[in-house]
């Protein structure tokens, strides 16, 4: 099923794209792997965002408002040798940026798998700053409910959880995003391993098991968001 191997939040990572559909994924896939991350729409506030966040590793799209992923590479090599993956839309504008030799550490063609583009990111760190993956298990959550994913134990003011593995699945990927709303489908998908419509109301059940697991503040920690699905949420 699904094993998240998180670190602690070591890099940050700046994200310059205008595709919302684009930075969701990204987004779900670098915080999955345990990397904080800033995100900005357009030329102008990538190039603010970096200013003010200094992260660690830059994602651009080439195409963007304001002034487009060429620019912003320019700029911010100007000031820094962070490194830096360009996303293309086509090959050719993969091959067209290259002979610019505006700096690009490493370029990526959309379409692209979530795979390819994690393993490009680990090797960019890999290579700047000997980023070696230390499997450190860590806790997440709030005050009150915590979640130890490496040993697979959940609790609530320190009182351990007895979850199915299918609910501490469901539970961690909920609390290894915290705020982010998830769909029934996008659950079932990521938990259950497939999509199908039925298969929805199977989500909506194990919700509903986990929240009487959590007590009375069970729909507080899960929250229903409406019109979208369930978030985690934990006032600190
Ligand atoms: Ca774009």
């Amino acid at each position: 099923m699904l094993y998240y191997q998180l670190m602690t939040n070591i890099f940050h990572l700046l994200l310059v794209e205008d595709e919302p559909q684009t930075v969701q994924m990204i987004r779900f896939y670098l915080e999955r792997e345990g990397f904080s991350m800033t995100t900005a729409a357009d030329g102008p506030s990538g190039e603010a965002a970096f200013g003010r966040q200094t992260p660690q590793l830059v994602i651009l799209d080439i195409m963007l408002p304001g002034f487009d992923g060429l620019e912003l590479c320019r700029r911010i090599r100007q000031q820094s040798a962070v490194p830096i993956l360009m996303l293309t839309a086509r090959a050719e504008d993969t091959d067209k940026a290259i002979g610019l030799g505006i700096g690009a550490d490493d370029y990526l063609t959309k379409p692209f798998s979530p795979t390819e583009f994690i393993a490009r990111i680990k090797a960019l760190l890999r290579r700047a700053y000997r980023y070696n993956e230390p499997p450190r298990p860590t806790t997440l959550g709030g005050p009150r409910l915590q979640i130890d994913p490496a040993r697979r134990r959940a609790t609530l003011d320190g009182r351990l959880l007895e979850l199915t593995p299918i609910e501490f699945d469901l539970l961690n990927l909920l609390m290894a995003n915290p705020g982010w709303a998830f769909t029934r489908s996008h659950l079932l998908e990521k938990v259950w391993g497939y999509s199908d419509e039925a298969g929805e109301e199977t989500v909506t059940a194990h919700i509903s098991n986990l929240r009487r697991k959590l007590g009375s503040n069970g729909a507080e920690l899960i929250r229903t968001v409406r019109g979208v699905g369930y978030a985690y949420q934990e006032d600190a």
